[in-house]
C-alpha cells in the first residue's frame, strides 16, 4: 500500500508542472531515485538471473535449440516480472541452426597436452577421433599455395600466425576509466586512420584459401586469433552470411577450430624447428536441415496517458557459441530485465508505454534490431520502407552492449538536444561516479538502427572490465562485476522511468 501511495506523487507532480516545462530546467525525481536504489541495491535480482542465464541456459546463437529454449525462459521471466503484450515476434528466415555437441583437442607428439579449442560456428564437425600430422599453412598469396600443393592432404593445417599475446594489458589489467579520461571522453573524437587491410592482386581471401585447404583435402583447420592466453576467439567461418546459412555450405566448409595463443603458437613453434607435430581430435556438430526464422522477445509496462507513445529499452540476447558470454550480452540483458523487475516492484504507473526488446541476430550484424525498426518505425530516407505511425509515438531506446562495465556516463549519439535532460537525470548518480556526458556517437550495436532513421536511442558510457573481452570462451559469471551492474540497472530504470513520465518526448537531432 505504501508503495502504491507513494507511486502517484510523481504522476501529480508531473502534470502540475506541464504547463512550464517548456521553459523549466528539466529535473531529475530525486524521491523516485531514491525508491529506485532501495530496490535496486538492496533487494536486487540481478546475481540470481546472472547465474540462471550464465550456469544453466547458457550460449545462445541465433536459431540454435540452445537460443530457443532460452528465449522460452525469457518469456517465463517477462511473465515473473509482470510484464504484458509479452510476445516472441519472428523477423526474417535467418539460416540453419547450428550448435556444438563435443571437442576433444590433445597435443600427442613431441609432447602429451590437452589443448583449448572451440569449433566455428556453421563447419561441419570431424568424421570421428582422428590422429592429425600437423603443418604451417599461413602463407597469403597465390604463390604461397602453390608451393603446398599436394602436401597438405589428411593434415591439420595452422593457417593463421602466431597470435600475438598484450602482455601490456594482461600485466596492466582493467583499470576504472579515470577522472582525466572522462573528461577526455567529453571532447569530439578525434578520427584515427583506419588500419588498411594487407592488399596486392595476389592476396586470396580467407574463402578463397580455405577452398584451397578443401580442394588438398586437408582434415583439419587449427586458427587462433586471440590475444589472452586461455582464450579463444571463435565465431564464424569465412564467407558466411547470414542469408547463406544454407546446409549445404556449412557441411561444405572443413572442420576449423580456434585455439588458445598459447597452445596454437606451442604447435606452430615447433613445426618451425621442423620436428614432427601430431594432435588428435574430434568435433561433433549437430547442423539443422532447414532455414529457420529468427525472433526477438518482447514485453511492456503498459502507459497510461500517454500509452501510445513508446520508451524502449533492450539489449541482444543472442551470442557466439564458445561460452555463456556473461559479458557480451547476457550481463546488458539482466541488466535490463532488472530495470523493469525494479519499476514493476515499485508499482509505478508509466504515462509513455515502456517496452523491452531482447534482439536475436546482433551477432551476425544487427538484424533483429535492424528489421524491427523497419517493421515498428520505418525509415523516412528510405521511400520503399516509409514512415510507420508509430514513428512518430517513439520516444528513445537505450541499450546495453559495451560489456559488463559500470556506466560512467552516457554518449549523446551526436544529439545535443538532449544534453540538459541527461545532464539532470544523471545528477543523483554523481555519487557512483556516473558523471561524464559524451557528445560522441558509437556505434556497432542495436540503438544503431534505431539512430540511422533518426530514433533517438542511446548507450551508456562505461567502465572497461574483464581482461578477455567478450566473445571468448572465457567470458563465464566468475567474470562479471556484479555490484556495477546493479548500478547500471539503477540507472536504466531512473533513466526509463523519467522518460516514460517526462512532459515530452525524447527531442530528435535537428528538431
Ligand atoms: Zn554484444
Amino acid at each position: 500500500m505504501k508503495n502504491r501511495h507513494s507511486a502517484m506523487v510523481p504522476v501529480v507532480g508531473v502534470l502540475l508542472l506541464a504547463g512550464f516545462a517548456q521553459t523549466a530546467a528539466p529535473e531529475a525525481d530525486w524521491e523516485m531515485v531514491a525508491r529506485i536504489r532501495e530496490e535496486g541495491f538492496q533487494r536486487s535480482q540481478l546475481p540470481d538471473t546472472l547465474s540462471y542465464m550464465t550456469d544453466v541456459l547458457g550460449a545462445r546463437l541465433t536459431v540454435s535449440p540452445g537460443m530457443r529454449r532460452a528465449q522460452r525462459w525469457a518469456i517465463g521471466e517477462m511473465e515473473r516480472i509482470g510484464l504484458t503484450n509479452i510476445e516472441i515476434e519472428p523477423f526474417m528466415d535467418y539460416g540453419i541452426s547450428w550448435s556444438n555437441d563435443y571437442v576433444s583437442l590433445h597435443l600427442l607428439e613431441p609432447d602429451y597436452q590437452p589443448m583449448v579449442g572451440y569449433p566455428l560456428s556453421h563447419t561441419p564437425g570431424t568424421n570421428g577421433k582422428q590422429r592429425l600430422q600437423v603443418v604451417v599453412a599461413d602463407g597469403r598469396t597465390e604463390a604461397d599455395l602453390d608451393a603446398l600443393r599436394g602436401a597438405l592432404g589428411g593434415k591439420a593445417v595452422l593457417w593463421t600466425p602466431p597470435a600475438e599475446v598484450d602482455l601490456a594489458r594482461l600485466n596492466a589489467g582493467v583499470l576504472p576509466r579515470t577522472e582525466q579520461e572522462l573528461r577526455e571522453l567529453e571532447r569530439p573524437a578525434v578520427s584515427a586512420p583506419r588500419r588498411r587491410p594487407i592488399v596486392g592482386a595476389d592476396v586470396l581471401s580467407d574463402a578463397e584459401r580455405m577452398a584451397f585447404f578443401k580442394e588438398e583435402g586437408v582434415a583439419v583447420v587449427l586458427e587462433s586469433r586471440s590475444g589472452w592466453p586461455g582464450a579463444v576467439r571463435g565465431f564464424a567461418r569465412p564467407g558466411t552470411k547470414v542469408d547463406r546459412w544454407a546446409r549445404r555450405e556449412s557441411l561444405d566448409s572443413l572442420p576449423i577450430v580456434a585455439v588458445t595463443p598459447e597452445h596454437y603458437n606451442r604447435m606452430y613453434r615447433v613445426v618451425g624447428r621442423e620436428l614432427d607435430v601430431q594432435i588428435e581430435v574430434e568435433v561433433r556438430n549437430t547442423i539443422g536441415d532447414e532455414v529457420q526464422q529468427a525472433a526477438n522477445v518482447l514485453g511492456e509496462i503498459p502507459g497510461s496517458d500517454l500509452a501510445d507513445e513508446i520508451v524502449m529499452l533492450g539489449a541482444h540476447f543472442d551470442t557466439w557459441h564458445a561460452s555463456p558470454n556473461a559479458s557480451d550480452n547476457t550481463s546488458g540483458v539482466a541488466v535490463m530485465l532488472e530495470a523493469v523487475r525494479i519499476l514493476k516492484a515499485l508499482e509505478v504507473q508509466p504515462r509513455r508505454t515502456i517496452r523491452l526488446a531482447l534482439w536475436s541476430g546482433e551477432e551476425q550484424g544487427l538484424f533483429g534490431s535492424r528489421e524491427y525498426v523497419k517493421a515498428h518505425f520505418g525509415d523516412p530516407n528510405d521511400a520503399a520502407v516509409g514512415m510507420k505511425p508509430d514513428y512518430e509515438k517513439f520516444s528513445v531506446y537505450f541499450n546495453q552492449d559495451y560489456g559488463p562495465g559500470k556506466y560512467r556516463g552516457i554518449y549523446l549519439q551526436g544529439n545535443e538536444h538532449v544534453r540538459r535532460t541527461f545532464t539532470a537525470w544523471m545528477a543523483p548518480f554523481a555519487d557512483l561516479g556516473m558523471t561524464a556526458v559524451s557528445s560522441r556517437g558509437v556505434g556497432s550495436t542495436d540503438h544503431v538502427p534505431f539512430d540511422a532513421v533518426g530514433l533517438p536511442a542511446f548507450q551508456f558510457l562505461q567502465d572497461r572490465a574483464g581482461s578477455t573481452g567478450g566473445h571468448t570462451n572465457m567470458d563465464f559469471f566468475d567474470t562479471l562485476p556484479i555490484e556495477d551492474l546493479k548500478h547500471n540497472a539503477v540507472v536504466v530504470a531512473a533513466f526509463v522511468y523519467h522518460a516514460a513520465m517526462s512532459d515530452h518526448l525524447i527531442p530528435r537531432k535537428g528538431r
